[in-house]
């Protein structure tokens, strides 16, 4: 029944949704919805379109918002030229004909199919819209996924065209959580959820709300959603709230989370938004597999990428670009697994035990091999290390200096930050109520401002659409005695920082002298020094430095090697500290200031 339900009636509920502030009527309007056209138990198929994030039965779409805007020009059948193309294309900069939704590409897409589609709905069911979703996942080019967009215009109206690319984009900003969803359907589906990552089962499994479910233990083979960690101050916030706890100390490794799931000979690595990568297990190359010596277990870790190279952890930011690097090394001897936890073990689950129970079977079943595949248990003290010249990644920590003088240590070796971890806690699904703890050095340590120049502004999305909400900030090429610098040398892109008042004063100081350049068409001004770097093009230019504004901005300590901007270095996790109207131009940073500055700092 569900599935023959019209779309029309979902895209209802959830308009309703979104513009509804009382929480218990969203919830009310929602069970009333499951029980009148779900009343045959079929609920998954209405709850995947609900909660997209969620599903995993489909495959990826691979369609961001440049690709959509593409897909829906050819199925409009628009010229690339005409303005709704262009609008489209151009959703999150806005221009003279956009009008106020601009930064939200599912109401920009609305407005352009507004003008081309009737009001009436095109009686879409929610199984013609699975059955589409379906072919668009399985599509392999653009063509097809074209001819998928055509027949849902064909089916839908604006309204409804707009809920479905939002949930292409996996995001339906109902103001719903998914917390509030899972609970409406059925007091245990988050539980379940959370230790089978399985929409699907759970909405299977639950069909009878006033039936409770036994609470399930995780398995070999479904991702769990991960423990987490709670963000701290400092050493001395951390070590109070662990107060009269064995506490041990990790250092916090910058890579992906995995968990890997051994049964035999099969092996997933599941990430943190539990999507099985498979490539994973080719850039580990079977040493996995020749170093569990347990038939079936789950460890819990961090995915990183070794540079041979460079003989360190290569930095990476986000799954999806270790997970594309593997794809695109085809490097068989880059991955580095850090087992820091074992959730199951033989034919049971151990995360009921303590940590410290879990150390010890860790140390079991897992043969550490050097430069691949690390265990963290941890030394007892900081200065106990293993042997000289071996690097400490974690210990029980005896007092708060410790871990003061171990995260001064890990800062200085460009480490992310650190871990506190109860090692009396079991591991608990989804958790993050503070069992772990984290500290990173950007919240405590920001190193003494650095004074760069505007070059260049990037349009902002969302409530900051049309107008110019990050900046490329540059260094000064040195000038000769006496003179004024004559060029900047691009250095990183910074956003956070203002508040939004002084965002605006910014922006409108230096709006006259924004100018937009298409690339490739017009290169940048000559007195700017740049790359070719996709990911530093600015949507604007300053078009002279002498009108530009300095900004102080902080980063954390960590300075990363730069291949996307022109200088030498870039800086991570970089904020405005202060606008500084004050100072002229002219004295901006100079990039040989800066490189002396990181030497100093890094005791080169
Ligand atoms: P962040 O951006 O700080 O990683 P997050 O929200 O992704 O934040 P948190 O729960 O805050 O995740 O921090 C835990 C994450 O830190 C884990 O998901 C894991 O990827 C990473 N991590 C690195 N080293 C460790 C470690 N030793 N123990 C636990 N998590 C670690």
């Amino acid at each position: 029944m569900t599935e023959e339900t019209k779309f029309s009636v979902l895209c209802s509920l959830l308009t309703w949704t979104q513009r509804t502030k009382s929480p218990s009527k969203k919830r009310s309007k929602f069970r009333k919805f499951l029980d009148s056209f779900c009343s045959d138990g079929n609920f998954f198929p209405a709850i995947r379109l609900i909660l997209p994030n969620l599903d995993r039965e489909r495959g990826t779409y691979g369609l961001k918002e440049h690709v959509l805007a593409t897909c829906l020009i050819d199925a409009l059948a628009i010229s690339k030229d005409s303005d709704d193309a262009v609008r489209l294309i151009n959703w999150r900069k806005g221009g003279a004909k956009t009008g106020s939704n601009v930064g939200n590409f599912a109401l920009v897409a609305t407005e352009v199919l507004q003008r081309r589609q009737g009001t009436a709905s095109g009686g879409l069911t929610i199984k013609e819209l699975n059955d589409l979703l379906d072919q668009l996942s399985l599509s392999e080019n653009r063509a097809e996924k074209t001819l998928v967009f055509s027949t849902l215009i064909q089916k839908t109206n604006a309204q409804e065209m707009k809920w479905i690319i939002m949930i292409i984009l996996k995001d339906l900003k109902l103001g719903f959580s998914e917390k509030s969803i899972f609970h409406e359907f059925h007091p245990d589906a988050e539980d379940l959820f959370n230790v089978t990552c399985d929409l699907k089962l759970v909405c299977e499994k639950l069909r009878d709300r006033n039936q409770r479910h036994k609470r399930q233990d995780i398995e070999v083979g479904k991702a769990v959603r991960p423990q987490l960690a709670k963000r701290v101050a400092n050493a001395t916030e951390a070590w109070k709230k662990l107060h009269g706890k064995e506490v041990v100390v990790e250092c916090k490794f910058d890579g992906d989370r995995i968990q890997i799931h051994k049964n035999g000979t099969e092996i997933h690595y599941f990430s943190r938004n539990f999507l099985d990568h498979s490539e994973y297990a080719h850039a580990m190359s079977g040493i996995i597999s020749q170093n569990i010596i347990v038939d079936r277990c789950i460890l819990d870790g961090e995915m990183l990428v070794w540079d041979t190279f460079l003989n360190c952890f290569a930095e990476f930011g986000s799954n999806q670009e270790i997970g594309t690097y593997f794809d695109f090394a085809q490097n068989s001897e880059c991955g580095f697994d850090v087992a820091f936890d074992i959730l199951y073990f033989g034919d049971t689950s151990v995360i009921h035990q303590t940590l410290k129970e879990r150390h010890e079977i860790l140390h079991k079943v897992l043969r550490p091999v050097k430069g691949r595949l690390e265990i963290l248990i941890p030394n007892d003290g900081l200065n106990s290390h293993r042997s000289a010249g071996e690097p400490c990644w974690s210990f029980i920590a005896h007092n708060v200096d410790e871990v003061e003088r171990f995260f001064k240590a890990t800062i200085e070796n460009r480490d992310e930050g650190i871990v506190l971890k109860d090692l009396s806690s079991k591991w608990e699904p989804s958790d993050r109520s503070g069992k772990w703890l984290k500290l990173k050095p950007e919240y405590v340590h920001p190193s003494s401002d650095l004074d760069v120049l505007v070059i260049g502004g990037y349009y902002g999305s969302g409530r900051h659409g049309g107008e110019v909400a990050q900046f490329l900030v540059g260094l000064a090429e040195r000038p000769s005695p006496n003179t004024h610098p004559k060029r900047f040398v691009s250095f990183c892109r910074v956003g956070t920082g203002l508040s939004d008042d002084e965002l605006d004063a910014l922006v409108t100081k230096l709006k006259p002298y924004f100018r937009k350049y298409e690339y490739p068409k017009k290169r940048p001004p000559s007195f700017y020094q740049v790359t070719n770097h996709s990911k530093e093009r600015p949507d604007v230019w300053v078009d002279s430095p002498e009108k530009s504004v300095i900004l102080s901005i902080t980063s954390d300590v960590r300075t990363i090697d730069s291949e996307v901007f022109a200088a030498p270095y870039s800086l991570r996790f970089p904020r405005i500290d202060r606008v500084r109207y004050d100072k002229p131009w002219s004295e901006c940073l100079d990039v040989q200031s800066f490189i002396e500055l990181v030497h100093s700092s890094n005791g080169t």
